[in-house]
């Protein structure tokens, strides 16, 4: 008999991958890394540890991924937290100044006058999952505050991706290709912010 849930090891090349095992009535297998880095596998007491482990296995690329992204994620935002702390205390900071962003906008908006777009509002926010946001209707562009500890060409890129929303406010694929006009090397710009929060 299988115990409803136990901790597992596997071990993929020099990796050991724990995880923990719960049975319950499901169809598949599932498997869920989460933000803490645990690893969750759901699966039937029907199916035989063996194959379990194998699963996870299979799957163990992904995982080592994802719980890189994890790791930098919580790495950044212990920095982060770090930084506001000096910065609150009056203290040297690796934070730049807010005025950044508006700064950063004035250079950039120009190339946008011509497609009509009346120059956004800038807001600051400290936010959980995106690096900006933008609403069209309102005329303002939301900066995550984290972004004020990222390189500067980083703040460009979210700048001109969201002052791109106000011609196309989705992202079709005419929205990348306008975009890529004002911005050639901003695969990598955005690829460099991946896993930063
Ligand atoms: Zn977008």
């Amino acid at each position: 008999m299988n115990t409803k849930r136990q901790e597992r090891t596997v071990c993929a090349g020099e990796k050991n991958i724990k995880y923990i095992l719960e049975r319950k009535q499901v169809k598949n297998i599932n498997l869920r890394v989460r933000p803490d880095s645990s690893i969750k596998v759901s699966a039937s007491p029907r199916v035989d540890v063996s194959q379990i482990d194998d699963f996870v296995l299979s799957k163990a690329e992904f995982i080592l991924k994802a719980l890189k992204r994890f790791e930098a994620a919580a790495e950044a935002e212990e920095k982060y937290q770090r930084e506001l702390g000096k910065a609150k205390a009056g203290q040297e900071s690796l934070l730049a100044d807010p005025a950044i962003f508006t700064e950063i906008l004035d250079e950039i908006y120009p190339a946008f006058i011509p497609y009509g777009i009346a120059r956004p509002k800038v807001r600051i926010r400290t936010m959980k999952s995106c690096w900006g946001s933008c609403l069209v209707n309102k005329g303002t562009i939301t900066l995550n505050r984290k972004l004020l500890m990222q390189p500067r060409e980083c703040i460009e890129y979210v700048v001109v991706h969201e002052l791109c929303h106000f011609i196309h406010p989705n992202h079709s694929k005419q929205f990348y290709s306008f975009m890529e006009q004002f911005m050639p090397d901003w695969k990598e710009r955005k690829a460099y912010l991946n896993g930063r929060f």
